[in-house]
């Protein structure tokens, strides 16, 4: 399958976008929903129940409709669906992977009226016991690392919080993962009573420490226990390495933490991350060592992007389990994924092995996962938005990509 399977959902022209009038709930802590409601002029003393319940019909059943609402009365119905919606981001196109990754395109508004819309991307990766929900953070990313396809990507803004929360609304909408939800028979799920969506990680588009408050209202949104209820250790977030931001994830957020890493010398570092040359490695492993909550059983990640003959040496696996000593630390090699016009090749799958045998014999239990959802962009690093005018180089590489794969 190739990106130009993808099935659309709706296929309104982009010059016909009209962005939403009424504001969306989505993404509201409790006290900002009763400031909503006292806008609409319910009563000081009702506001905690009613918040209550509102929280209850948009979190933990997933209701889009404020009329279905019923154990609020028809005034106050109306009167919220009046001045406000449950809208999520709107679907643009999904896309259904042979291994069964699902990726959605999804249309967010511009920042100023009469602006173009964005898009992003999120992705949902099941297996037989859980499903991992890849969430975006921003249009883009302000960062240029050399091996990812999101740095490539000119137009940024950050996204709100209902927008973050809004993408693991959009999954379980889909994937019919609310009580009484009808699963999809196209492509695989989790097995059983499972919930598709168990676990989220912050991994797709943009940098989530760059756009940190927004990130931490959306999770706590998401792990909130009388809602959606994923809870804060099946939640990762992945930075290239915002040191000033991490301990602030750690102590707003207490969710898991990953670093992408992906070198062990500065001087390649900077390279493969620019924003080495402002927080080094030295800086950002302190960072990690004083990360809260951080322990045996809370280890943090530290991504390795294998790439041919640049930093996959059995000298480079053994400096890394050096480097790592005394860190609570997983490490997770992830096979360079390929993109139109990316100037690194994925090392052979035997130097893997011997990169990931040095690393399991040093105590790091370290699958090299498959990549998935290749046939669609849907893997790491892979992501950007279809907006993003394709360059005829990336044209061309595309389609020799799709007829070698
Ligand atoms: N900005 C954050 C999170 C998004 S990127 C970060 O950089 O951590 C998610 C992960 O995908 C990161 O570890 C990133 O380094 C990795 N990645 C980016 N491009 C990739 C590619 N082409 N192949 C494999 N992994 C890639
Ligand atoms: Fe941005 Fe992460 Fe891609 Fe780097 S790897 S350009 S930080 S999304």
């Amino acid at each position: 399958m190739t990106p130009e399977t993808a099935v659309f959902v709706e296929k309104t022209p982009l010059e016909r976008y009209v962005a939403p009038a009424k504001p969306s709930l989505l993404g509201l802590s409790r006290a900002e929903l009763a400031d909503a409601l006292a806008d609409i002029g319910v009563p000081p003393a009702q506001r905690k129940m009613r918040v209550q319940q509102l929280w209850h019909w948009i979190y933990f059943r997933g209701f889009t409709e404020f009329d279905a609402m019923t154990s609020m009365g028809k005034d106050l119905r109306a009167a919220l669906a009046e001045r406000f919606t449950l809208a999520r981001p709107e679907v643009v196109a999904e896309q259904v992977s042979v291994d069964g990754t699902r990726k959605w395109l999804l249309r967010l508004p511009g920042e100023t009226q009469g602006e173009r819309p964005h898009e992003v991307e999120c992705v949902y990766i099941p297996d037989t016991e859980r499903g991992t929900l890849c969430v975006s953070s921003q249009v883009g990313c302000t960062l240029t690392c050399s091996f990812c396809h999101t740095g490539t990507q000119r137009l940024v803004r950050n996204l709100t919080a209902g927008e973050i929360a809004g993408q693991v609304m959009v999954a379980r909408d889909r994937l019919g993962d609310w009580p009484g939800g009808v699963r999809p028979t196209d492509g695989v799920v989790p097995s059983g009573d499972n919930r598709c969506v168990t676990n989220i990680v912050m991994m797709g588009m943009g940098e989530p420490l760059y756009n940190l408050d927004a990130v931490r209202d959306a999770l706590l949104i998401v792990s909130d226990g009388e809602g959606i209820g994923i809870s804060k250790r099946r939640i990762t977030l992945s930075t290239s390495g915002v040191v000033p931001n991490i301990e602030r994830a750690g102590a707003e957020i207490g969710c898991m933490l990953a670093i992408s890493l992906h070198a062990v010398r500065d001087e390649l570092r900077n390279e493969l991350v620019p924003l080495n040359r402002k927080y080094p490695i030295a800086e950002l492993l302190e960072a990690c060592r004083n990360y809260p909550g951080v322990s045996n059983a809370r280890r943090i990640t530290f991504e390795y992007v294998m790439l041919k003959g640049v930093n996959d040496s059995i000298e480079e696996a053994k400096a890394l389990v050096r480097l790592l000593k005394g860190i609570p630390a997983k490490i997770n090699l992830i096979p360079f994924n390929p993109w139109p016009g990316s100037r690194y090749e994925c090392s052979d799958w035997e130097q893997i092995e011997k990169f990931s045998q040095v690393v399991f014999d040093a105590g790091y239990a370290s699958p090299v996962r498959t990549p998935r959802g290749r046939d669609i962009f849907a893997a790491c690093g892979q992501l950007k938005s279809a907006t993003e005018k394709l360059t005829a180089r990336e044209r061309m590489a595309l389609r020799a990509m799709a007829m070698t794969d």
